[in-house]
């Protein structure tokens, strides 16, 4: 990580932070939601606080994967392929609040 830097804030995206991406590249997380928050219709907050909640969690999720210390072996591969399946989840998350 870290070679990435946020397309809002400009800053590089250190390890440990939350961040997604989207069709315009890297962004933080705090970043892509204050600007969603800008953006989005005061009849969609709702749905903005709520998503924003989930993409918290999921986003947290990688994170404590990540922090798994000497994995073994015959495990790794599981837990390579259950991390992807979050960062898909990660992804269609961004994309509902994309839509908003
Ligand atoms: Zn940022």
């Amino acid at each position: 990580m870290a070679e990435f830097n946020c397309y809002l804030c400009k800053n590089a995206i250190k390890t440990g932070e939350k961040f997604t991406f989207t069709k315009k590249g890297a962004v933080h997380f705090t970043c892509f939601i204050s600007e969603r928050s800008k953006e989005v219709k005061k009849e969609d907050f709702d749905k903005l606080r709520a998503l924003t909640i989930l993409m918290d969690s999921e986003l947290q999720h990688l994170l404590n994967i990540l922090a798994i210390k000497d994995i073994p072996a015959e495990i790794q591969e599981k837990i390579r392929v259950k991390y992807k399946n979050i960062e898909k989840e990660v992804n269609e998350t961004t994309q509902m609040i994309l839509s908003l």
